[in-house]
C-alpha cells in the first residue's frame, strides 16, 4: 500500500481525525528523513497495534547548532516515502519549514536540569529545538502513542518529562538501538564517514562494551568504567571524545555512583562528524 503524502498541517490534521472518528489508535514516528532501518524499527513497532501510523520528515532547523550541520544534511524525500510505504506507514507528513513556522518561534518548550549534561552541555539550545517541534507535532497529530529511538537516549528521557510534565495524554514507547553488524550504531551520519573513518567509527560501540563489562563483572566504579572506555578509544588518534559518562538510565544525568541499572553514553568526533552512542550496565546481581 503507497504511504500517503502530506505537506499541510490541515491535511493531516484532517486525516488524523477521520482516522480517530472510526476508532483507530493513532501512532507518530518522528523523524528527519534520510530514513535507515534504525527508523524502520520504529516504525514496524507503530505498525503493532495502530491502526494509522503517521512518520513526520522534518529537518527541523531550529534544533542545530551548527549552520554547517544543517545545510549538510540531505533527505531524498520521495526514497524516504517508499520506505515508509514498504514498512506498512499509512501517512507521511512532511511539512516544509514555513509551513511548520510560519513566523519566527517565539515560544519555546524547554525542559530543565535533563538538557545540561551530555548533548545538550555540547550543543547549545539543540533539546530545545527538539522539545519545541515535538510539542508542535503531538499538537497537530494527536497521536496515543509515539515512538522514539534509544540510540537518542537522552532525546527520549526529555520528550518523556516534557509530555509528563506537560499532561499529554500520550504514550512514550522507547525501540532498542539498531546496529550494523560490526556494531556501529545506525544513523544519517555515518554515510558523511570517509572509508578510513568508517573502518575506525566500530570503536565506539566497542569501548561502551568494554565498559559495560566492567561494570556488570566486578561492579567497577564510575571512574574505572569511564577509564577503560577512554583507554580504548585513546587508541584511535583520529577520534576526539566529546564525552564518556555513566548515567541514570532514566534521566541520563551523570552518577558517582553505581547501586542499578545505568547507561553508558558517549559522543565522540570523527573528523567533521559526530557520533552518538549508548548501552545499559548493571552491576552483579541488579540486573
Ligand atoms: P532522526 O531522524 O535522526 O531525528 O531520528 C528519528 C528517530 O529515529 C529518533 O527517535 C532516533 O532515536 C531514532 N533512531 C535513529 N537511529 C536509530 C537507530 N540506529 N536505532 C534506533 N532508533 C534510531
Amino acid at each position: 500500500m503507497p504511504a500517503d503524502l502530506l505537506n499541510t498541517i490541515a491535511e493531516v490534521r484532517r486525516r488524523v481525525r477521520a482516522a480517530r472518528a472510526q476508532g483507530g489508535t493513532i501512532s507518530l514516528v518522528p523523524t528527519m528523513g534520510a530514513l535507515h532501518a534504525g527508523h524502520g524499527a520504529l516504525i514496524d513497532a507503530a505498525r503493532r497495534g495502530s491502526d494509522c501510523v503517521v512518520v513526520s520528515i522534518f529537518v527541523n532547523p531550529i534544533q542545530f547548532d551548527r549552520p554547517d550541520d544543517y545545510e549538510a544534511y540531505r533527505i531524498d524525500l520521495a526514497a524516504d516515502v517508499g520506505f515508509c510505504a514498504a514498512r506498512g506507514a499509512d501517512l507521511v507528513f512532511a511539512p516544509s519549514a514555513p509551513e511548520i513556522y510560519p513566523e519566527p518561534q517565539k515560544t519555546f518548550v524547554e525542559v530543565t536540569e535533563l538538557g545540561d549534561h551530555l548533548c545538550g552541555k555540547f550543543r547549545p539550545g539543540h533539546f530545545r529545538g527538539v522539545v519545541t517541534v515535538v510539542a508542535k507535532l503531538f499538537h497537530i497529530v494527536e497521536p496515543d502513542r509515539a515512538f522514539f529511538g534509544e540510540k537518542d537516549a537522552q532525546q527520549l528521557a526529555i520528550i518523556r518529562r516534557m509530555t509528563a510534565d506537560l499532561n499529554m495524554p500520550i504514550e512514550i514507547v522507547p525501540v532498542p538501538i539498531v546496529r550494523e553488524p560490526d556494531g556501529l550504531a545506525l544513523s544519517s551520519r555515518n554515510r558523511r564517514l570517509s572509508p578510513e573513518e568508517r573502518a575506525i567509527a566500530p570503536a565506539l560501540f566497542r569501548a561502551l562494551g568494554l565498559a559495560r563489562d566492567r561494570i556488570a563483572s566486578r561492579a567497577a566504579s564510575v571512574g574505572e568504567a569511564r577509564q577503560a572506555g577512554l583507554d580504548a578509544l585513546a587508541k584511535y588518534p583520529l577520534i576526539r571524545v566529546e564525552y564518556f559518562e555513566v548515567v541514570d538510565p532514566a534521566t541520563m544525568t551523570p552518577v558517582d555512583r553505581i547501586a542499578g541499572p545505568v547507561r553508558i553514553a558517549a559522543a565522540v568526533w570523527l573528523g567533521s562528524t559526530r557520533l552518538i552512542d549508548n548501552v545499559s550496565s548493571a552491576p552483579p546481581g541488579k540486573i
